[in-house]
């Protein structure tokens, strides 16, 4: 159920983006349907696309995101290394020490993210 919440913060950010984008244009022609939705996904967030999408086109029904596309991009991991500073892209399952120094400090650096790049609005 983790995709659940996670897509009706998708949802918010969305509608909330779009009524700010329109204020001028509120009063005349209404707030503009969003289209397409720019998300970037990070390789270790374990949010899966088909159930966002799934929960989107439930969440999104009477809203002005109804019928949006979801676009996702994918972030690699990539972790860094606290002894060396070696930097390297990470893919699960994640090492468990530097692979130039063997050291255990190792540090997360992308893809746990999570986030709304943007959206796209059609006309009203
Ligand atoms: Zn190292």
């Amino acid at each position: 159920m983790h995709e659940l919440s996670v897509t009706q913060g998708i949802l918010d950010i969305a509608i909330e983006t779009a009524q700010r984008g329109s204020t001028e244009l509120a009063e005349v022609a209404g707030a503009r349907p969003i289209t397409a939705i720019d998300l970037v996904i990070g390789d270790l967030s374990s949010i899966v696309d088909d159930s966002v999408q799934f929960y989107f086109d439930i969440l999104s029904k009477g809203t002005l995101a109804e019928g949006a596309v979801l676009r996702f991009r994918r972030e690699h991991a990539t972790a860094r290394c606290g002894d060396c500073g070696h930097q390297f892209r990470a893919r699960p399952p994640l090492l468990t020490e530097c692979p130039a120094c063997h050291s255990p400090r190792l540090q997360v650096t992308g893809g746990k993210s999570f986030l709304v790049d943007s959206i796209e609005v059609g006309d009203a």
